[in-house]
């Protein structure tokens, strides 16, 4: 009896600094008044907790004079580099590293080529003296690192922290990815499959502080999504939910490595354009066939720029969010149409719904799966404050 007690205090006021933190987040800067209105507790509740998460140094006190006459006002908000994180994006052909601070910031990044290697350990061996010079420079700023968010390729068993078998990734199946990261790096670790890090990166550090449901499509070798409702991230029951590569957009088309025929990941990704033009090796041959005038490379391209129209419809009409946000390798190439692709889709959409409907550039560019694992972890920070910094906690007086 007398064990359990504890346990669940611990476990309220776990909570209730959750919401304090999520409140600060939102509005990024509060006074201990406005956190009463605003989460619902008691200003002693408010009082004490502020108080210790000033003692944990997530957050801080800064004095502001409001309107009135020379009135002081203490706010609160986040100390931004007190505590670092570090991203680790693996990808298929490339891996990025970066140190973030709270906000997202990048203060150290660094990249590598991955091509032709199919053992993770070898992978992870390229990418430790990247994580180390991280942390000592971490240390000697006397910043702790809180963790490390890692984005890859999935499907992957969160439980576990194990990869599944992830399409066009040989060597990484069933690969227990998140315990040899904290094997060897001594950080704790999440993992997230890559669009839906992608997804957090706009969350947490992105257009998210102002959209609570937004969508993110990245395009690249493969085709992904991750959807954000009311603030959280959305898996399904089976882990499928925001496949968005995977929805049929061509009748009785080509096999998919998913196994359903027509997706639009196979005429709409970077292979399934090169497949579909049979022209060149590479994007940049495509789009440079594209810019002296090959008529084949122009047609592919149309047909392309028409199933991205599609299927950004379809999502608009399944999902209903405030903001899709597109990204990945060949977004870059396609941002030149992305007015024309704007005024299609408003044009296929139900009229009242027309004025609703923002397609957005990812805020991060080339670095959003990275940003994206920081982000993670920043997640995991503000829903569980005390198990992040459990090092941290001030001394419990008896
Ligand atoms: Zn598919």
């Amino acid at each position: 009896m007398t064990d359990i007690k504890p346990i669940y205090l611990q476990k309220v006021k776990q909570q209730n600094m959750a919401l304090i933190l999520q409140k600060i987040w939102e509005h990024e800067t509060l006074s201990r008044v406005e956190l009463v209105e605003l989460t619902g507790l008691t200003s002693g509740t408010i009082t004490n907790l502020t108080q210790e998460l000033i003692q944990l140094r997530l957050i801080r006190e800064s004095e502001t004079s409001s309107g009135t006459v020379g009135r002081k006002r203490i706010m609160l908000k986040y100390l931004q580099d007190r505590y670092l994180i570090v991203g680790l994006d693996i990808g298929r052909t490339s891996y990025e590293v970066v140190l973030t601070d709270l906000t997202g910031r990048i203060l150290k990044s660094v990249e590598g080529n991955i091509v032709g290697i199919h053992d993770p350990e070898k992978v992870l061996d390229l990418i430790t003296p990247h994580l180390e010079t991280m942390k000592a420079y971490a240390a000697g700023k006397g910043s702790p690192i809180i963790g490390l968010g890692t984005s890859i390729p999935g499907p992957m068993d969160k439980k576990i922290g194990n990869l599944l078998k992830p399409p066009n990734f040989p060597g990484w199946e069933g690969y227990p990815i998140q315990s040899a990261l904290e094997a060897r790096f001594g950080l704790k670790t999440c993992i997230e499959d890559d669009a839906r890090a992608s997804a957090l990166a706009e969350r947490w550090y992105g257009l998210g502080r102002k959209v609570q449901d937004l969508l993110f499509v990245t395009m690249g070798m493969g085709i992904g999504g991750g959807v954000i409702m009311k603030g959280e991230i959305v898996v399904g029951s089976n882990g499928l939910y925001g496949q968005v590569g995977h929805i049929t957009l061509v009748p009785n088309g080509a096999v998919c490595a998913c196994g359903n025929e027509g997706c639009w990941e196979t005429v709409g990704s970077i292979p399934g354009i090169l497949r579909r033009w049979g022209g060149g090796e590479t994007i940049d041959d495509f789009f440079q066939a594209v810019n002296q005038g090959d008529v084949k490379a122009a047609e592919c391209l149309k047909e392309t720029l028409y199933y991205l129209e599609s299927a950004l419809t379809t999502l608009f009409n399944t999902y209903d969010p405030e903001v899709i946000v597109l990204g990945g390798r060949l977004y870059p190439y396609l941002t030149m149409h992305m007015d024309e692709i704007r005024s299609r889709v408003k044009a296929r959409i139900y009229a009242f719904a027309q004025d609703r409907v923002h397609i957005e550039s990812a805020t991060f560019g080339a670095s959003q799966n990275a940003v994206g694992a920081a982000a993670l972890v920043f997640g995991e920070l503000l829903a569980k404050p005390l198990q992040m910094l459990p090092n941290y906690l001030p001394q419990e007086t008896p």
